[in-house]
C-alpha cells in the first residue's frame, strides 16, 4: 500500500513540477544605498500562459537605476525587501519560452522590456494603450508581480514578463545600442509626437546626456529645428554632427542672448537642480516644456507661476504605453536613430565604476551591460 501512495505521490508531483518550478536567475544585485554590486541568484516566476521567458544579451543603465539603487525615491525607512535591488529597465534578448496563449513571439525572435513588465490591463489608461499611467502597473524592478513574487531587472540573465510588455526588435539592427531605447528612446519620442512635432517645429533640448542626445536625433528625423543646452563645450561638434542647428553653453552668458520667446517645445532633460524659469522664458506663446529629468529630493527646480503667463505650459512625461514604444522602436530601426553607447562587461567592479560616472554626471552617453559574454 505504501509503495501504492508513494507513486501515486510521485507521478503527482511530476504532474505539478512545471507549475511549482521557477525560472533560476543570476544576476547583480545592490544590497544597501551604498553603491556596492554582488553577484546575487534569485528565482522568478515560472512561465505563465501569456508570459515570455528572454535571455538577455545586452541591458542599458539609466541614470534611474542610479536613483533607485540610491533610495533616492523612499520616503522615510526602507521598506522591508527592498534590497536586494537588482536595477535595469533597458533590455534586449532572445526568446527562450513562451506560454502556451502567446502569440506574439516565437522561441529565438529577439524582444526588449523596458520600465514595465504588467499592468491591470482593464482600466482607462491600459485600454487607451498608456499602461504608464495605470495605478497597477508592475515596474521591471523593485515592484511586486501578479503572483506576489518581487520583480527584479535586467542585470541578470534573464526575464519573465507577460507577453504585452515585450516588445517586437527588428532582426536588422545593432542589438547593442537598442536597448537604451526601451527607456531613454520612448521618453524622447513620446512628447515629441504628443505635441504634434513636424517639418518647421522650434525645438530645444535642454541637457544633452543619454535623454538629450535620442531627443535631438528624433526631433530632426520628424523634421524640427533644434537648438541644444549643456553645459560641456566637448558636446558641441557632437551635436552638431546629429543635426543640432544650434548649440548653447548656458555657462556663457552670450550664448544666451537672443533665445527668449523662441520655442515651441522644450523637452527639458536636466537631471539635477537648474534654473528652469530661464527656460520658460524661452518658450514662444502657446509653447510647451516637457519635464523629462528625474531629480533627487532637494534637487527638484521650482517655479514662479507667474512666469506661465502667455499661455506656456510645462508638464511631466513618463516613457509612453507598450503600443507607443513599439511604434518608436519600428522608427528607430526605419531611421537608423540609436544612442551612443559605451559596452561594459558585466562584473560587479565595473558596474560599480559605471554608476560612480553616472552619479557624477561622468558617464558617456549611455552605458549598456553585454549580459551574455
Ligand atoms: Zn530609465
Ligand atoms: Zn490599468
Amino acid at each position: 500500500m505504501y509503495p501504492r501512495i508513494i507513486t501515486t505521490f510521485i507521478i503527482i508531483v511530476c504532474l505539478y513540477a512545471p507549475v511549482f518550478s521557477q525560472v533560476h536567475s543570476h544576476g547583480l544585485a545592490v544590497t544597501s544605498s551604498r553603491l556596492a554590486f554582488v553577484p546575487y541568484n534569485f528565482e522568478r516566476r515560472n512561465v505563465g500562459e501569456n508570459d515570455v521567458l528572454i535571455d538577455i544579451l545586452y541591458t542599458g543603465i539609466c541614470h534611474t537605476d542610479v536613483h533607485f539603487a540610491k533610495g533616492d525615491f523612499i520616503e522615510g525607512d526602507v521598506p522591508d525587501g527592498y534590497y536586494p535591488l537588482v536595477p535595469g529597465h533597458e533590455i534586449v534578448g532572445r526568446v527562450r519560452e513562451i506560454g502556451k496563449s502567446v502569440t506574439k513571439f516565437k522561441v529565438g525572435d529577439y524582444a526588449g522590456v523596458g520600465c514595465l513588465v504588467d499592468s491591470c490591463g482593464e482600466c482607462e489608461q491600459c485600454r487607451r494603450g498608456e499602461e504608464q499611467y495605470c495605478a497597477k502597473l508592475v515596474p521591471t524592478y523593485a515592484g511586486v508581480d501578479k503572483t506576489g513574487q518581487k520583480t527584479y531587472g535586467g542585470f541578470s540573465d534573464c526575464v519573465v514578463v507577460t507577453e504585452r510588455f515585450a516588445m517586437k526588435i527588428p532582426a536588422t539592427v545593432p542589438l547593442e545600442r537598442v536597448a537604451p531605447l526601451l527607456c531613454a528612446g520612448i521618453t524622447t519620442y513620446s512628447p515629441l509626437k504628443y505635441n504634434n512635432v513636424r517639418s518647421g517645429s522650434k525645438v530645444a533640448v535642454a541637457g544633452f546626456g543619454g535623454l538629450g542626445h535620442l531627443a535631438v536625433k528624433y526631433a530632426v528625423a520628424m523634421g524640427a529645428e533644434v537648438t541644444v543646452f549643456d553645459v560641456v563645450e566637448s558636446k558641441r561638434q557632437f551635436a552638431a554632427d546629429i543635426g543640432a542647428k544650434r548649440f548653447v553653453n548656458t555657462r556663457n552668458a552670450d550664448e544666451l542672448l537672443n533665445t527668449a520667446d523662441s520655442f515651441d517645445l522644450i523637452l527639458n532633460t536636466i537631471p539635477v537642480n537648474h534654473d528652469v524659469e530661464m527656460y520658460v522664458k524661452m518658450l514662444r506663446i502657446d509653447g510647451t516644456m516637457v519635464i523629462l529629468g528625474v531629480q533627487k529630493k532637494g534637487q527638484v527646480p521650482t517655479i514662479h507661476t507667474d512666469q506661465l503667463f502667455g499661455r506656456r505650459k510645462i508638464y511631466g512625461s513618463l516613457i509612453g504605453g507598450t503600443v507607443e514604444t513599439q511604434e518608436m522602436l519600428d522608427f528607430s530601426a526605419k531611421h537608423k536613430i540609436f544612442p551612443d553607447v559605451e559596452i561594459i562587461n558585466n562584473d560587479a567592479k565595473t558596474v560599480d565604476k559605471a554608476f560612480e560616472n553616472l552619479d557624477n554626471g561622468k558617464a558617456p552617453f549611455r552605458y549598456v551591460i553585454k549580459i551574455k559574454p
